[in-house]
C-alpha cells in the first residue's frame, strides 16, 4: 500500500508544527522520518494515521493507494502503530497482548479462536518470542517487549505500519540488534512502513529511503547514500553525522576558509561572498609532513584509539578545533600522540557560498 501526503500543514495555536509537507512513499518501502526533536516527525506520523486532522488548507490530503482517507476514522485506515513506550497491557500475557486487536474486532470480522491462536503463535515465531507466550510484560526485557508491541501491531494485518521512535527507550546494544532485526522482518513482510527517529545512524542503516525534516518541513528525501553523500543543504550536512565546519569567504579566485585556502576559479571577478566548507572526519587526511596539496598545520590534542578507527581531536593555528579519523595502521605508523604537529588536508569537502552548494576548483 503506497502512501501519499499532499500539502499537509498543522498548527497548534499559533505555532506551525508542520508546513506544507508533501511526500510519496512507494508500496512496500521502509522509510525513515529523520530530524531533530521538535521537527514535526510525530505530528506527520499522527496525520498519516488519522490520529490528528491536518489544517483545512487547499489541497491537503492523505492517500493510501490513491484513495483519499481524509474522512476515514483511525480503525478503518488499518494502520499498525508502535510507540517508544511499549504500551503493553500489564495484566495480560504476551499471547493475550498480541491477540487483543483480533479479539476486539466486530463479530463479523473476528477470526475463530483457533485462527487467532494460529496467527498469534505465527507472529511470536516471527518476532522470535515463541516460548514466551505465557509470560507477562514485566517478565520480559525492554527489547523483548518492543518485539511484542510489533507483533501486536502486525496481528491485525495492517496495510501500513507506523513506528514512532520504537527503540528510543532501549540501550545502545539492544537498539543496534533490533534495528537489524526490523530490517530483516521488513524484508520478509514488505508492509509499507514509516519509522520515526532522531538518530541518523539508525535511519541510515535501516531505511530504504530517508526523509530529513527540519522545523516542520521536509528538507531532503533520498536513499541513505544520497542524503549522506549529497546533502541538499547545510542543515542536512550537519545533521547527518559529525562534520567539521570551516567558516570564511570566497574572493579573487580563492576560498579562504579559516586555516584552509583553496583555489576557487568561480570566484574570480565576483564579489567577495561568505562561504562555509564542510568536511567529515574521515575525509581529512592527516600526515606528519606537508604533502604538496593545500594543507594546514594543526596540533594533536586528544587521541581516542578505542575502536576500529582512531579518532583525533586537533587544534589549528587560530584555535579551531577539528575532528579527524585515521586507520589504526596509520595511527601506529605515524606514532600520533598529543602535542604532535600534523598536516591536514581535506580529501573531499562541500563548499556552500551564500548558502548554496558549489563545486570547488
Ligand atoms: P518531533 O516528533 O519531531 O520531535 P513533534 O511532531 O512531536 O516533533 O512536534 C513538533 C512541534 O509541535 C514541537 O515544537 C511540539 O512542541 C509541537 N506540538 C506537537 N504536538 C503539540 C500539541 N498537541 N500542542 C501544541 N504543540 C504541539
Ligand atoms: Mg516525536
Amino acid at each position: 500500500m503506497s502512501i501519499e501526503v499532499r500539502h499537509l500543514s498543522k498548527t497548534f495555536g499559533r505555532f506551525a508544527a508542520l508546513c506544507d509537507v508533501s511526500l510519496h512513499i512507494p508500496d512496500g518501502e521502509l522509510v525513515a522520518l529523520l530530524g531533530p526533536s521538535g521537527s514535526g516527525k510525530t505530528t506527520l506520523l499522527r496525520l498519516i494515521a488519522g490520529l490528528e486532522a491536518p489544517d483545512a488548507t487547499d489541497g491537503a490530503a492523505v492517500l493510501f493507494h490513491d484513495e483519499n482517507v481524509a474522512g476515514r476514522p483511525v480503525r478503518e485506515r488499518r494502520v499498525g502503530f508502535v510507540f517508544q513506550h511499549y504500551a503493553l497491557f500489564r495484566h495480560m500475557t504476551v499471547f493475550e497482548n498480541v491477540a487483543f486487536g483480533l479479539r476486539v474486532k466486530p463479530r463479523s470480522e473476528r477470526p475463530s479462536r483457533a485462527e487467532i491462536r494460529e496467527r498469534v503463535l505465527t507472529l511470536l515465531r516471527l518476532v522470535q518470542l515463541d516460548g514466551m507466550a505465557q509470560r507477562y510484560p514485566s517478565q520480559l526485557s525492554g527489547g523483548q517487549r518492543q518485539r511484542v508491541a510489533l507483533a501486536r501491531a502486525l496481528a491485525v494485518e495492517p496495510r501500513v505500519l507506523l513506528l514512532d521512535e520504537p527503540f528510543g527507550a532501549l540501550d545502545a546494544k539492544v537498539r543496534q540488534e533490533l534495528r537489524q532485526w526490523l530490517r530483516r522482518l521488513h524484508d520478509e513482510l514488505h508492509v509499507t512502513s514509516v519509522f520515526v527517529t532522531h538518530d541518523q545512524e539508525e535511519a541510515l542503516e535501516v531505511a530504504d529511503r530517508v526523509v530529513v525534516m527540519n522545523e516542520g518541513r521536509v528538507v531532503q528525501v533520498g536513499t541513505p547514500e544520497e542524503v549522506f553523500h549529497h546533502p541538499a543543504d547545510e542543515f542536512v550536512m550537519e545533521f547527518l553525522g559529525s562534520v567539521n565546519v570551516f567558516h570564511g569567504r570566497v574572493e579573487a579566485g580563492k576560498a579562504i576558509l579559516g586555516p584552509l585556502t583553496l583555489d576557487y576559479a568561480r570566484g574570480v571577478g565576483a564579489k567577495s561572498a561568505p562561504a562555509r566548507a564542510f568536511v567529515r572526519p574521515h575525509e581529512l587526511e592527516v600526515d606528519d609532513h606537508a604533502n604538496g596539496r593545500p594543507c594546514f598545520a594543526a596540533v594533536v590534542q586528544h587521541v581516542n584509539a578505542a575502536g576500529p578507527r582512531v579518532k583525533l581531536t586537533l587544534t589549528a593555528d587560530a584555535g579551531e578545533s577539528l575532528q579527524a579519523e585515521v586507520s589504526l595502521e596509520r595511527y601506529r605508523e605515524m606514532r600520533l600522540s598529543p602535542g604532535m604537529v600534523v598536516y591536514v588536508s581535506p580529501r573531499d569537502l562541500r563548499l556552500f557560498v551564500d548558502g548554496e552548494q558549489k563545486v570547488v576548483g
